[in-house]
């Protein structure tokens, strides 16, 4: 639909100031009746919360814009699979509809790692899966290339003070 993509690449942005901040890039976006309601991407890093996850701050800031934690009829959008925290936090706030981007296979609560709806009794989320696949994976491709050339940086510099010491 390029509806989604539309909105996906919203996310994108998103999630690409993430990676500008060193945080995971993943952004996620909450929309009602075609307007987007909250924003956010992952705040791990910059508030050492586990919890800060691009999804679940979407979720926050939607309730307190409609004064309401039932968002009903309402999509989210992540550029990454939900892990299974959020995808239960979409759960319990009746969000009718996710379209996600990459999938995570590690922790996707969507259906890659576990999937969190399916045969459910009562929930029933329409799901759209892989949309900019690619782009949303190349993001986190490159920032997790990034991180372990920062890391080997880090233990040849390490070396090099150990050996100025001598
Ligand atoms: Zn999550």
């Amino acid at each position: 639909m390029e509806e989604d993509k539309k909105f996906m690449q919203e996310a994108l942005a998103l999630a690409n100031d993430a990676l500008l901040k060193d945080e995971v890039p993943v952004g996620a976006l909450i929309v009602e009746d075609g307007r987007i309601i909250a924003s956010a991407h992952n705040l791990v890093e910059s508030l050492q919360d586990s919890t800060c996850h691009a999804e679940l701050l979407c979720i926050q800031k939607a309730a307190k814009y409609l004064q309401n934690w039932r968002l009903v009829g309402c999509t989210l959008y992540s550029t990454l699979e939900p892990c299974i925290m959020c995808a239960s936090a979409i759960m319990q706030a009746r969000i009718s509809r996710v379209v996600w981007g990459a999938p995570d296979k590690r922790l996707g609560g969507f259906g890659s790692f576990i999937n969190v709806v399916e045969n459910h009794p009562m929930h029933t989320i329409k799901i759209g899966d892989r949309v900019l696949q690619e782009e949303s994976a190349q993001l986190l491709r490159s920032f997790f290339q990034l991180r372990r050339e920062n890391n080997k940086q880090r233990v040849v510099d390490r070396g090099r003070c150990i050996c100025a010491n001598d």
